[in-house]
């Protein structure tokens, strides 16, 4: 039980569900964070902080700790596995890039919203296993969770999923929306040595493959292999396995998975959610990040919208209810805000994903490539602008 009133129980201590305990601890939430994991940490992997992501963590007061643990990046376009150009991006007139994009390592962000939420109550080793999602205008939401001491149930005035791709909540509470697989693999690693690399970020599409490198600090560089593999696929050595897919690329690329450590190149299948949810919210409880919109990482929006997801989780809710607004109002404001903007990042996510590593015969590649060197780069920076120019209410 977890006192009444202004509490909430999150689900899940991942980008997400910190960003939605520390929103709400703004707004002066009591909250507790279930954590499956015994440690509460991330991937060792990099991640492309942009505007909107930032502009959500400049609502929790901590844009400016993440732009000093992570790197600026200039996003210069597309190019291809040759190391021909296929689209660029202009700089404004200033010589600036037309967008602020920070890499950082997973792990960085994770210890930064962490230190924000940290007048949660963190309960890691508690894995939640079922949920009664409460009436906003009756009943508290509740969570069973598996302990080391046994079952417990945790009650509050509001429960928030943000138990990623996998989500039991979801699972219980919309059984027919579930994990589609995308067909594609992607590999990680970091390398220690950022001489690799300049501070410019071009995505590179070879055939049916993307591939992706960015520093993410003064020393260290995160790339990214997307390429299709059949659902589970197991390699001895995925280093090797890497090494052997990327052969014959233009450098850079060889050289950084030559330069990762044996056992740092790490490879996870890509999942999307099918079929979209038609709400984010059940009685008193809302699912946020991938529990609810699990999207293609071809745009790198995933954490970026779960940052958004979160805040608003203090905003639209915490805020509103702190006013007199009540809860059932609130909740269906969040949905309202929320799922038509995440569900379209989601379904252009999939689209840029038909023109990059969807892209596989010769023939499909050439035409791909010849037709993105005649377009601007102007007008296709211009197309992803309504999804960065997103900004918290504060
Ligand atoms: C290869 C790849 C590259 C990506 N690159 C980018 C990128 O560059 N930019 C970007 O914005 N996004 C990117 N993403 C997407 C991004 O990683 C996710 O969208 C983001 O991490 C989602 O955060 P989350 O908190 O919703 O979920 P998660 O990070 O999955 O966190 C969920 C948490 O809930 C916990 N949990 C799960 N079940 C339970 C339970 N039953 N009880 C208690 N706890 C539970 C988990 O242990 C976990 O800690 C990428 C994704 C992939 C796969």
């Amino acid at each position: 039980m977890v006192g009444s009133g202004r509490t909430a129980v999150i689900v899940g201590g991942g980008i997400a569900g910190l960003t939605a305990a520390a929103s709400l601890l703004r707004q002066g939430w009591t909250v507790t964070v279930l954590e499956q994991a015994d440690r509460i940490t991330e991937v060792g992997a990099g991640l492309s902080i942009t505007a909107n992501g930032l502009s959500a963590l400049a609502s929790l007061g901590i844009d400016s700790a993440i732009r000093d643990a992570g790197h600026r990046l200039y996003m210069t376009g597309t190019m291809d596995h040759r190391g021909a150009r296929l689209i660029r991006i202009p700089r404004n007139s200033a010589g600036e890039p037309p967008q602020d994009v920070y890499g950082i390592h997973r792990q960085q962000l994770h210890k930064l919203l962490r230190n924000a939420a940290d007048r949660a109550c963190l309960v890691s080793g508690a894995r939640v296993i079922s949920v009664s999602p409460g009436n906003p205008d009756g009943a508290r939401a509740s969570v069973q969770c598996l302990e080391a001491g046994g079952t417990r149930n945790y009650e509050a005035a509001l429960v928030v999923g943000a138990d990623g791709l996998r989500s039991i909540l979801r699972s219980r509470l919309a059984p027919a929306t579930v994990p589609q697989y995308s067909g594609k693999s992607a590999w990680r690693g970091i390398v220690e040595d950022s001489s690799l690399i300049s501070d410019d970020f071009a995505v590179i599409w070879g055939p049916g493959t993307e591939f992706g490198a960015v520093r993410i600090s003064a020393n260290q560089v995160y790339w990214y292999g997307y390429t299709h593999f059949a659902e589970g696929k197991q390699w001895p050595n995925e280093k090797s396995a890497a090494g052997s897919h990327f052969s014959g690329w233009a450098p850079p690329v060889p050289s950084l998975i030559e330069a990762t450590p044996a056992d740092g190149v790490i490879r996870h299948d890509v999942y999307s959610l099918a079929p979209r949810l038609p709400t984010y919210v059940y009685g008193r409880t809302v699912l946020i990040g991938d529990a609810a919109h699990a999207m293609v990482p071809t745009m790198g929006q995933g954490a970026n919208t779960s940052l958004e997801d979160g805040v608003c989780v203090g905003l639209l809710i915490g805020r509103a209810v702190n006013v007199g607004t009540p809860l059932a109002t609130a909740l269906q404001h969040f949905d309202a805000q929320r799922r038509p903007r995440t569900q379209r990042i989601a379904r252009r996510s999939h689209y840029a994903g038909l023109l990059g590593a969807d892209v596989r015969g010769q023939f499909a590649v050439v035409v791909r490539n010849t037709l993105m060197k005649v377009i601007p780069g102007g007008p296709a920076a211009a197309a992803g602008a309504s999804i960065l120019s997103w900004k918290a209410l504060l």
